[in-house]
């Protein structure tokens, strides 16, 4: 027997393991595991390298509890350790066993998993005592058994031992029993351990017989040890790129693509990617894409790894190149992570730029579902949208899609304004902007539908991708005005007339809450609605945009602005005029009169003050006064306008017809615009 203390200077090194090394004490399992893995793969590297001249058949690793013992033990049939290996390898723990293998090796061990560090002494985050029992694959090799109870101090004897192979048996410390359940350890093999390339057993498959859950023969293995993306993907087939699927994101639809990810140089990077097919906003996770190292699952949280965009996607990336143990953003700042990332992004770019060339159809298709990736995407990711302005698509609101080349093609000659800038309308609701889409495909235009998500940043990322381009919707103007040609109409009122039948009908309109109305007149032809609403395109733009951009806020808190145009050609509005013309003749032109005769005094006085030297006399508080007055007369005036309005139900019946078209009648506004329909009929 011998006793010995462990190679490292800090006499105490188990406290520090146990609470900083790792906050995950689950992950004893992986690393014990992950060792064991490495065993047996040493043993295949060494046969390979004709070290060793044994059998490599039934390598495997196994797992098992023993509940009333208190200990798990993870047994393997790999390379084992001679005395001296132990003392090496264990003892010193800053000496890494990989590393020096690896460097043997170089060419061949590959698949090794060197790269979790202290990984055997993890199991003194679980464990109070830790047993190895080892007996090397080297010719006539003395079995040997370390035991260490957490202190610094091990003790080390030669046993009997008649298989090849390490078994580490932990006796695991009383607050962390939860360790000793089947289903605790079951759960995390299938979690760390699924897709190792050495089956890992755990006891035997269990089946229902008389009455009971009873063990059957047949070894209970965790592991797939050839994941669909270790293979070739000549070798594959949609159906099982499919089932692989459904295997590592159960309860889902069948993905819309994937993307079988394959480099070699200048890093090793492994993987399937698939796009989902997301039903609702509820379904968008972001800890769907899982990373392997060397088939060892590490982690689901890719963030820094994978570019943002693209962690909307599922499935696996496996890469020995990607720094495990490493905090986040050392891991963000990684140059390997950082070129990763970017290869990624170019694969995923090319695959779909791929499917829109050769499938187009099922590209269309799909577009609904996918475009929310691919939004996000160009949003967020520079080089991700220069490659998808080729292939990303734009739907009309009959459903017919165009890529932004034809769009424009398309659209060039109907709708560039007199200024040369192309204007591309569209829709983000069908019903609520029927009346609008449809005046705007009368006057032979094409409207998108963008009611997406991300549609509101993305249209503001086309105007500036876009040469010489302008969206709007179809709100956002008057038919005639949401593109200006050089023929516009003009308005065939005077001013008078423009001022009194615009007070006309900014008296009478509702209040609203957060709501706020201009009324302004516009040429739009005798077939166009009498009074048409519609709503700034930037102003409205800036308020939704606030929602995805916190420092927009202020936006968000405006009212939205509204325009009431009056249809200056329509029989209605013409009529309105004459009406309150005629009703008002008298009562305003006294006022009127004063008004004009009072602005006249203002301006004799401001003239007299306009080389107003310091010190001499002023005319300001005449000036004032007359202000004053001007004031209250254009408030009389507005009063007797309003007055008249009040008692006009066509005034209030074309508001509130405009305001029902838009959806924006309500409450007892728009009860009272039924009552008043039925009054009229
Ligand atoms: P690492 O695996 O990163 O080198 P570990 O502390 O996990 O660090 O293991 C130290 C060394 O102990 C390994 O490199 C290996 O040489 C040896 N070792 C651990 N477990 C086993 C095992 N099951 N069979 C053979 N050797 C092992």
């Amino acid at each position: 027997m011998a006793k010995g203390s462990i190679g490292v200077t800090t006499s105490n090194i188990f406290p520090v393991i146990k609470k900083f090394l790792y906050s995950d004490h689950e992950i004893f399992l992986r690393e014990l595991v992950s060792n064991a893995v490495d065993a047996t793969q040493k043993l295949r590297t060494l046969a390979i390298a004709g070290e060793f001249n044994g059998s490599t058949d039934g390598l495997t690793v196994s797992v098992s509890v023993n509940k009333e013992a208190g200990t798990i033990t993870v047994s393997d049939n790999g390379i084992g350790m001679t005395a001296e290996d132990v003392d090496r390898y264990i003892n010193q723990i800053a000496f890494s066993g990989a590393e020096e293998f690896l460097n043997k090796y170089k060419d061949t061990a590959g698949a090794i998993i060197g790269h979790f560090g202290l990984g055997f002494y993890s199991a003194f985050m679980v464990a109070d005592k830790v047993e190895i029992r080892t007996l090397s694959f080297k010719e006539g090799a003395q079995a040997v058994s370390w035991t260490c109870d957490g202190s610094p101090e091990f003790e080390m004897t030669d046993i009997d031992k008649a298989e090849r192979g390490t078994d580490i048996i932990l006796h695991v410390s009383d607050d962390e029993k939860e360790f000793l359940e089947e289903n605790r350890i079951e759960g995390l093999l299938r979690k760390y351990c699924r897709f190792l390339p050495v089956p890992v057993v755990f006891g035997k498959k269990k089946e229902w017989k008389d009455g009971k859950m009873q063990d059957t023969d047949q070894d209970n293995v965790i592991n797939d040890v050839e994941p669909l993306w270790t293979r070739k993907p000549a070798d594959l087939k949609d159906e099982d790129y499919i089932n692989f699927y459904h295997a590592i994101q159960p309860g889902q639809d069948d993905p819309l693509f994937w993307i079988h990810l394959n480099v070699d140089y200048p890093f090793n990077l492994t993987g399937i990617l698939y796009f989902p097919k997301i039903k609702n906003n509820l379904d968008i996770r972001k800890d769907r894409i899982q990373l392997y190292c060397n088939q060892v699952f590490v982690t689901d949280s890719v963030e820094g790894v994978v570019p943002e965009f693209l962690t909307l996607l599922q499935g696996v990336i496996d890469s020995p190149d990607i720094p495990l143990n490493v905090s986040r953003s050392a891991l963000q700042a990684d140059r390997n992570v950082k070129m990763i990332a970017q290869h990624i992004t170019k694969k995923v770019a090319d695959r779909l730029r791929d499917i829109s060339k050769n499938d187009h159809d099922a590209f269309e298709q799909k577009w609904n579902d996918i475009k929310i990736f691919i939004e996000y995407g160009m949003l967020s990711d520079e080089k991700f949208c220069e490659q998808a302005m080729k292939f990303a698509l734009l739907e009309n609101i009959d459903g017919k899609f165009y890529n932004f080349e034809d769009y424009k093609t398309l659209v060039e000659a109907n709708q560039t304004d007199k200024d040369g800038n192309l204007v591309y309308l569209y829709a983000t609701d069908r019903e609520a902007q029927y009346s609008h889409i449809k005046a705007a495909q009368d006057m032979g235009y094409d409207v998108l539908i963008m009611d997406g998500q991300l549609d509101i940043p993305f249209a503001g990322m086309l105007e500036q991708k876009l040469e010489k381009t302008r969206l709007a919707r179809v709100d956002a103007d008057v038919p005639a005005n949401l593109i200006r040609k050089d023929d516009a109409k003009a308005v065939e009122l005077t001013d008078a007339q423009r001022d009194l039948v615009s007070h006309v009908f900014s008296s009478q309109v509702p209040k609203q809450d957060k709501a706020e109305f201009m009324v302004n007149l516009a040429a739009m032809g005798e077939n166009t609605q009498p009074v048409v609403i519609t709503q700034s395109e930037y102003m409205r733009r800036m308020k939704e945009m606030a929602k995805f951009q916190p420092g927009m806020s202020f936006y968000g808190e405006l009212p939205d602005a509204y325009n009431l145009t009056l249809n200056s050609d329509h029989r209605l509005i013409k009529a309105i005029v004459n009406d309150a013309e005629t009703a008002l003749a008298d009562s305003l032109k006294p006022i009127d009169d004063e008004i004009a005769a009072t602005d006249n005094i203002v301006n004799a006085l401001r003239d007299l003050d306009k080389d107003h030297k310091e010190g001499e006399p002023d005319h300001k508080e005449e000036i004032q006064h007359n202000e004053d007055r001007l004031a209250e007369l254009r408030a009389d005036r507005e009063g007797k306008i309003a007055q008249f309005a009040a008692t006009q139900d066509r005034v209030h019946q074309l508001i509130d017809i405009a305001l029902l078209s838009n959806g924006l009648l309500k409450g007892e506004a728009l009860s009272n615009f039924l009552r008043r329909s039925v009054d009229l009929l």
